[in-house]
């Protein structure tokens, strides 16, 4: 090992800042190549690789070579604007996807000079120390130099998914092939169980995996399932349009329309009318809406989820550090004959006192209390330049506190003994324990502590009634309650130090953790059961201590709420199992295992259920959930298998989260109801113009035009709107609805009626009634056509709620949108170029107020169809 550390110029206790420093400036960072984004020049050529501009295109072409070079400088004019528009999306909604990236940094913890450090896992060195425990994910390449019941799960190097035993023993052959070799931990490879510590040996691309990382990064950008579905009705939709007009097409010839006129109106008619610009405003609309949630500190990983949040019926979620604020405090210990001392202060500090009695033989039992509690201890907690830091697990940084308010500061406290063996907490265990010995003396001694129950079965002699009074009293106060016990295995049996050997002990005490309640939470629930959602908590804890904070948070009321783990295995049949758990909002003392059980069960009941976890225990549970929820502290593995991490671990962002999903998934159909309707009103215009044998109500030019200013300005803003305040007063949406569902669908075909309806009267009524000629009839119904459409954004705002009760100033996004569409077309009849080439000429402000006027009627009748449906008041359900 020495010579190790020689060669890597290191030590046991690590590097110093400034060695860090030089070897970063050396090496660099600690970095895999960047799977390559998606460059601008491909962008942009994106934006041609379209079979519908490919027939622009040859439209374009072709007017030129009939000699129209006005209506061929238009087509090009019309593709590379449409172009420029589609590239700012697309590189917009890809700049958002990158920046979501920066949120999903994974840490190391390394031992350096200045103490232990978590660090970005990009900043390690080589010669570092690193430390591994259950649930991480190695940062770099490591040889071990010290493990204790280390397992790895290396399937991503060698393709093996059963965990691997490491250990530090040096290997005896070289050249072993990777999967053998067991004094190594692999960068990118996660641990599955125990502790271990080592040297880095390799970083950045010198790793195993970054000599692959290659074939790695070919993985291709995923994408959400609604979007490409979406994709795939847009090409079916583009086929029946085509269809359609190529229909209009014979008809419009037949009855005497010139050839190339109408071969270039078909073709505007085909672009205006397809949604080409769906898949990407969609996209568009999600990369808006998970950096705003990213930037809330829920992260969405995997982009299904967006569509999944908004059927959430169901969240199980932990306790600690979610619905409290993970400042684990020790307020109280109890020794086993029943005294009971006070302890001062709240947080990760050793400041303030413990309340001990003026007896002497009470004082030293409760010192050894607080000393054994650091021996089986994990944690750090440092008071450096005065300020606290700490690290490791919470329950263990408290009782590290505690330690330094009974005046027996652990770093001293540690030097009297040595550690000869750990067995480190892992929550499937339940308690953890650490065997040592004083230094004068040969007596091995072994520290225990865990959850109560564990903890009492293991020890002998003790006042049962008692204890067991205590912990019912201090649980029910809402005391995260923990024993303490001391074993002595004497001078032999050295070799065989084991978990076998942990009984007989004397119990020391028990030691009650408060962890205040998050603020936040009462009115997060609150708001997830008004939006028809369920809560409940899954816990380790015990039953009484869950419920009463279960209690104040409005998660249970009456204690039949509860079920135990215990309970729960007494059922082996999956019917009994979920009528058991159907009412029950309060989970204590469960496994990990039996967690994913339940969510089983709950999704048997028919909900679809978002869970929370942080350990490598919960990883099963996440994966079965409908949404598995990570949170921020949370082991790599729980984060690796997670839909969406929430970095700051509070409940509160959960709620959050599905109202944030929610609005996602209603600005996308509101993208879709807008781009729909108005393409199947352009359409049904020229039918219905054809079927009352009326002659064009636009050129070929002036659809291309509306196309331009009306969809292409105003779609995104519809992206942008994030008003929706009774989206959670609503229940969730069945996960098997489709988008295009009863609402939609009347919406879509309702004002896409009457807008076609609309303009064809007025067209009727201009050329027949008023005897306008062709050229001024179609002057106004364009004209009538963008305001029908600067209008229709408005209704698309919200499906049910009417236009006036959403704040019309709450989404500038939009407002600017429509205004410059409105204006671009207004300019466009006064600059004589471009009204010569679209055939329009100035109209006067009364002409205007008219086609608005015309044009609120659209507004009314959705207006009349939101009322009848949905009345006025919140929503009823579809
Ligand atoms: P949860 O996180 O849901 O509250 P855990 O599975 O983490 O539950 O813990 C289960 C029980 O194990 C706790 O109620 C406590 O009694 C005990 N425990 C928790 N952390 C530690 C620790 N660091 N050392 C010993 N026992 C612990
Ligand atoms: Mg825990």
């Amino acid at each position: 090992m020495e010579n190790l550390f020689a060669t890597l110029q290191t030590s046991s206790t690590g590097l110093s800042v400034q060695e860090v420093q030089k070897r970063q400036q050396e090496k660099g960072k600690n970095l895999l190549p960047k799977p390559k984004r998606i460059t601008l020049f491909q962008i942009i050529i994106h934006q041609f690789t379209n079979p519908l501009i490919y027939v622009l295109i040859a439209a374009g072409i072709i007017s030129a070579v009939v000699g129209e070079f006005l209506d061929a400088g238009f087509i090009f004019a019309v593709l590379s604007i449409n172009a420029m528009i589609g590239t700012y999306q697309e590189w917009k909604a890809e700049q958002n996807a990158a920046a979501l990236q920066e949120f999903m940094k994974v840490q190391a913890t390394v031992k350096r000079k200045e103490g232990v450090v978590k660090i970005d896992a990009e900043d390690v060195v080589v010669g570092d120390i690193v430390l591994l425990e259950s649930g991480v994910k190695v940062s770099a390449d490591v040889q071990l130099i010290q493990t204790n019941e280390l397992t790895i799960e290396e399937a991503i190097l060698t393709g093996e998914s059963t965990a691997v035993h490491k250990n530090e023993a040096v290997l005896a052959t070289e050249n072993l092939p990777l999967a053998e070799r067991v004094n190594m931990a692999y960068a990118g490879t996660t641990v599955t169980s125990g502790r271990g510590t080592g040297v880095v040996v390799a970083i950045a691309t010198d790793t195993e995996i970054g000599k692959i990382a290659d074939t790695l990064n070919k993985t291709a950008a995923t994408q959400m399932p609604l979007v490409v579905r979406m994709e795939v009705f847009t090409k079916w939709i583009s086929l029946v349009t085509l269809l359609i007009c190529a229909i209009i097409g014979v008809i419009g010839w037949s009855n005497g329309i010139p050839l190339f006129t109408i071969f270039l109106f078909v073709i505007a008619l085909a672009v205006s009318a397809i949604p080409e610009g769906l898949p990407i405003a969609m996209t568009v609309a999600l990369s808006v809406g998970t950096l705003r949630m990213a930037k809330k500190n829920v992260i969405v990983r995997k982009l299904n989820a967006v569509e999944g949040l908004g059927s959430c019926t169901m969240i199980a979620t932990d306790k600690t550090g979610t619905l409290t604020a993970d400042q684990q405090t020790v307020s109280k210990i109890v020794l086993a004959t029943g005294e009971q001392m006070i302890i001062e202060g709240q947080g990760y500090n050793g400041e303030g006192n413990v309340a001990f009695p003026p007896n002497d033989e009470l004082v030293n039992r409760a010192k050894n209390l607080f000393k054994n509690a650091v021996f089986c201890n994990e944690a750090t907690l440092v008071l450096k330049n005065n300020t606290w830091t700490h690290h490791g697990d919470a329950v263990d940084v408290a009782l590290l506190a505690a330690a330094y308010k009974a005046e027996l500061p652990p770093d001293k406290v540690r030097q009297e003994v040595e550690i000869l063996m750990e067995i480190p907490f892992e929550s499937a265990r339940k308690y953890a324990a650490s065997f040592y010995k004083y230094k004068n003396s040969s007596d091995i001694l072994v520290a225990v502590k865990g959850a109560t129950e564990e903890i009492l079965k293991k020890c002998i002699d003790i006042d049962h009634a008692k204890i067991d009074k205590s912990v019912e009293q201090l649980t029910k106060e809402g005391f995260r309650v923990i024993a303490v016990a001391q074993g002595n295995i004497g001078t032999e049996n050295k070799e065989v130090l084991d978990q076998n050997q942990i009984k007989d002990l004397t119990l020391l005490g028990l030691v009650a953790l408060i962890d205040p309640i998050r603020p936040e939470v009462q009115e997060a629930i609150k708001k997830c059961h008004e939006a028809g959602i369920k809560v409940a908590m899954i816990t380790g804890d015990h039953p009484q201590t869950a419920f009463a904070i279960a209690k104040q948070i409005g998660i249970a009321k009456t204690d039949d709420q509860i079920i135990t783990g215990k309970v729960l295995s007494s059922y082996t049949d999956s019917q009994s199992f979920q009528q058991a758990i159907k009412d029950k909002t309060v989970f204590a003392r469960v496994s990990p295992h039996q967690k994913q059980e339940i969510v089983k069960a709950l999704q048997g009941l028919g909900h679809f259920v978002a869970v929370t976890g942080d350990g490598v225990n919960d990883a099963p549970a996440l994966r079965t959930a409908n949404i598995g929820v990570a949170m921020g502290y949370g082991t790599d593995i729980a984060k690796d298998t997670a839909a969406i991490i929430i970095t700051d671990n509070n409940f509160a962002s959960i709620a959050y989260g599905i109202e944030a999903g929610r609005l996602i998934y209603s600005n996308l159909r509101k993208v879709i109801y807008l781009l729909i309707s108005t393409g199947f009103a352009e359409l049904f215009i020229v039918v219905l113009a054809l079927l009352f044998g009326q002659p064009l109500p636009f050129t070929a030019i002036q659809l291309l035009w509306l196309n331009l200013v009306t969809n292409g300005i105003q779609d995104i803003g519809l992206a942008f709107e994030s008003q929706e305040h009774e989206l959670m007063k609503e229940p969730p949406r069945s996960p098997k609805e489709p988008i295009f569902n009863a609402i939609m669908i009347e919406s879509v075909f309702l004002s896409g009626l009457f807008m076609s309806v609309i303009v064809f009267v007025v067209w009727y009524y201009l050329l027949n009634v008023m005897q306008w000629s062709k050229f001024d009839a179609r002057n106004t119904c364009l004209l009538l056509m963008v305001v029908l459409q600067n209008l229709h954004v408005l209704n698309c705002r919200s499906e049910k709620q009417s236009v006036f009760k959403i704040p019309f100033f709450g989404n500038l996004f939009l407002l600017g949108g429509v205004i410059a569409a409105q204006s671009i077309h207004i300019l466009a009849m006064h600059i004589p170029f471009l009204a010569k080439i679209l055939q329009l000429h100035p109209v006067d402000l009364q002409t205007w107020l008219m086609t608005v006027s015309i044009a609120f009627i659209l507004l009314i009748i959705m207006e009349f169809y939101k009322f009848v449906r949905f009345g006025l008041g919140f929503p009823k359900q579809n």
